[in-house]
């Protein structure tokens, strides 16, 4: 079977130690292309160590909510110089973060609707974070139209799934699919178009069953699969290239 990790951060610390094996076992085990998410300048500049060394690799750069207090003039001309020069696939993951808080509300906000603006100036593809502000994100997705993109780690209601659907944006399940007490997220599992849906680990975070609480790596997004294909009553190397088809149609053929 061949799958793709639509969204892992092999850039982080967890990863310092065997980097390129966690890498080379994806590759080999079926692997054939997964997005490394930056964070940060550091983290874009070490995943795009990684494009150039490995083909199938992606890497999108942005603020996180959680960040967005630190996202200021020397990160918006930053991003705005990768993106002209076409060094990214994507903008994200950005959004907003109404569980954690980390940044102020009005500076999510803010830290959000610049890096749309970027992404709609420059024709790029968002990956999108939204926790517990599904109403909020809703409308600032809605005020800026015309911008493709997925909702990475999807774990909110049937009212943003639906609005998600509307607004043409593919859906993103991560190993949370697997764990015991997700029955809801399960049903909307079955109601996602497969024309629209992703898979990823969000590693290394969000190990799925049966490796939960552990480290997670790219290579397990073959677990989720699993589970979506046998949710959605479906051959799990069907499911899976057409995943690895929307993975494309969204960010391209070309990583790098
Ligand atoms: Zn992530």
């Amino acid at each position: 079977m061949e799958f793709i990790d639509s969204h892992c951060h092999l850039a982080m610390d967890s990863f310092n130690d065997d980097r390129n094996e966690v890498i080379e076992r994806f590759f080999e085990e079926g692997g054939i292309s997964l997005l490394s998410v930056s964070t940060n300048i550091d983290e874009f500049y070490l995943n795009k160590e990684l494009c150039e060394k490995y083909s199938g690799i992606y890497t999108s750069l942005g603020w996180h909510p959680h960040d967005a207090k630190i996202f200021g003039k020397n990160e918006e001309d930053f991003l705005k110089n990768v993106a002209e020069k076409r060094l990214i696939t994507a903008i994200g993951e950005i959004g907003l973060d109404f569980y954690y808080d980390n940044s102020p509300r009005e500076e999510q906000i803010r830290a959000f609707e610049i890096q749309l603006k970027i992404a709609k100036k420059f024709n790029l593809p968002v990956i999108i974070h939204t926790r517990d502000a599904d109403k909020e994100t809703a409308s600032i997705l809605k005020k800026h139209k015309g911008i493709k993109g997925v909702i990475h780690c999807f774990t909110s209601g049937e009212d943003f799934f639906n609005t998600a659907v509307q607004l043409d944006f593919y859906i993103s399940f991560s190993g949370i699919i697997t764990f015991p007490k997700a029955e809801e997220l399960r049903q909307l599992v079955k109601k996602t178009p497969i024309d629209r849906v992703f898979f990823e680990t969000d590693s290394p975070y969000l190990s799925p069953v049966p490796y939960r609480g552990k480290r997670n790596e790219p290579l397990r997004v073959k677990y989720t699969i699993e589970k979506a294909a046998e949710i959605k009553g479906m051959n799990v190397e069907n499911l899976s290239n057409i995943a690895n088809q929307n993975f494309f149609n969204l960010f391209g053929k070309n990583s790098f």
